[in-house]
């Protein structure tokens, strides 16, 4: 593993680096879900994706034919370290980017690739993933809502919930059940949908933030040309597994309050008359913290070695959010605590905000593209080899199993 650019690594590190000193807006547009709501920060993250776009670094990986540069892996890890150091708005787009246009991407017809991925990587339209339903979320393939084909159409009728970005969104990725007389897995089909489309009813849920940046998404009769299949029917599993993938290395790591804040913080702020950072206890939550960020910078450099080298990142990629997101809680409740009654009153001071989002913040964090217990599992299993979880449902239809609606 070499730890340091290459010299035409180090060359387009550079280029990225003026770049974004010379364009990036230095605002809060934080990019956090809890941003979602505001109009503002909405027209603030489309300028920018739109001027990334025509400097050709919007999606600097994809082919140029969909707006791309046709960059390598590599440079596009080497970008999004260097956007990582402005505060630009980017998080509205993460899951049409990050996820939907990697399968669109795969699954496809070439004229909806040429219709649909230059202008999401412009950021004109925005892409949202309708996985989640109420009794379907670590275990989505046992969700419920269901597609029935009629001639050339689908006819779908179900809820999603926790869509994040619907209320707000032109287009979805969606899975759906086509077949509950089939293994739960086997009986899924993959689309995407006009958010637009007649039928569908967006309702934003109020967050402990404050914001609403998901909804709960409901379909009545909601028609979908079969053109929209992404996959073979009964596929939809399959698809989805792409999706998740992507996901993982999407969602990745936790933005916000780190090691260094807490440092600083401690080093200022006072604690029964002398710097928090002479308190033990401080000090060891600090150098704990700092083992893990060093660990997880570790654990990316692998992942940018096994890019490097042409491989596939696999399930080992999991640890990266397990320890970011815990890691983030732990510092938000840090700065908190360090003031305390007074840390849970609103202000306006940016140190002390930056831990209150990161408290706020990272239990969905914990929750979202994988709760710890599951990535936990998905390390056991397929990283340590431990035996599976047990799997009442296998081979079982998806009607037969039973549940609380039969
Ligand atoms: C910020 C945020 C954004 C999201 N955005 C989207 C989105 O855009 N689209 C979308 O489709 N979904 C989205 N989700 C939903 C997310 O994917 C689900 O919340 C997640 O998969 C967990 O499902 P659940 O909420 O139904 O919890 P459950 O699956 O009901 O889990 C409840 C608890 O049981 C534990 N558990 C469940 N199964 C096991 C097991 N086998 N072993 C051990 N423990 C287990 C879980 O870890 C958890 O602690 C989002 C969630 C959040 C928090």
């Amino acid at each position: 593993m070499d730890f340091n650019d290459t010299p035409d690594q180090a060359k387009f590190r550079e280029k990225c680096r003026i770049w974004l000193e010379n364009n990036a807006p230095y605002k809060d547009g934080s990019a956090k879900m809890e941003s979602f709501a505001n109009k503002d920060i909405l027209k603030e993250a489309k300028e920018w994706q739109k001027k990334k776009y025509d400097a050709g670094w919007a999606m600097l990986h994809w082919p140029k034919e969909y707006g791309g540069i046709g960059a390598t892996p590599i440079e596009r890890i080497v970008w999004a370290n260097e956007e990582a150091k402005f505060n630009v708005p980017k998080g509205i787009f993460e899951i049409g980017l990050g996820m939907c246009g990697p399968v669109m991407m795969t699954y496809a017809t070439e004229e909806q690739k040429e219709r649909y991925l230059p202008p999401m990587a412009e950021g004109k339209e925005i892409w949202c993933q309708l996985f989640s339903e109420p009794s379907a979320g670590s275990d989505v393939a046992g969700l419920r809502s269901k597609a029935i084909k009629k001639g050339d159409k689908w006819i779908v009728n179900g809820q999603k919930v926790w869509t994040s970005g619907a209320h707000f969104s032109d287009f979805g990725i969606l899975v759906v059940r086509h077949d509950p007389e089939l293994e739960k897995h086997k009986g899924l089909t993959f689309f995407f949908v006009d958010m637009k489309s007649p039928g569908i009813e967006v309702k934003p849920i109020k967050q402990i933030t404050g914001g609403s940046s998901f909804n709960e998404v409901y379909f009545t009769d909601v028609e979908i040309p079969d053109s929209q299949r992404l996959g073979e029917i009964g596929d939809g599993w399959k698809v989805a597994i792409t999706t998740l993938m992507n996901e993982r290395l999407a969602v990745g790591d936790a933005d916000g309050a780190d090691v260094e804040d807490a440092f600083k913080w401690a080093k200022n702020q006072d604690s029964l008359g002398e710097p928090l950072l002479n308190n033990r206890a401080a000090r060891e939550s600090i150098a704990d913290w700092y083992c893990e960020a060093s660990g997880l910078k570790n654990t990316k450099l692998r992942t940018m070695s096994a890019l490097s080298k042409g491989d596939t990142p696999g399930p080992e990629a999991s640890i990266t959010k397990i320890v970011s997101a815990a890691k983030l809680q732990d510092i938000g409740n840090f700065g908190i605590d360090s003031l305390d009654m007074a840390g849970m009153l609103r202000t306006d001071n940016e140190d002390i905000k930056r831990f209150q989002n990161a408290w706020l913040g990272a239990p969905g964090l914990r929750i979202a593209g994988g709760t710890d217990e599951i990535l936990r599992n998905v390390i056991a299993e397929r990283v340590l080899g431990l035996p599976q979880d047990p799997r009442a449902d296998k081979g079982v239809a998806y009607k037969d199993i039973p549940s609380g609606k039969n």
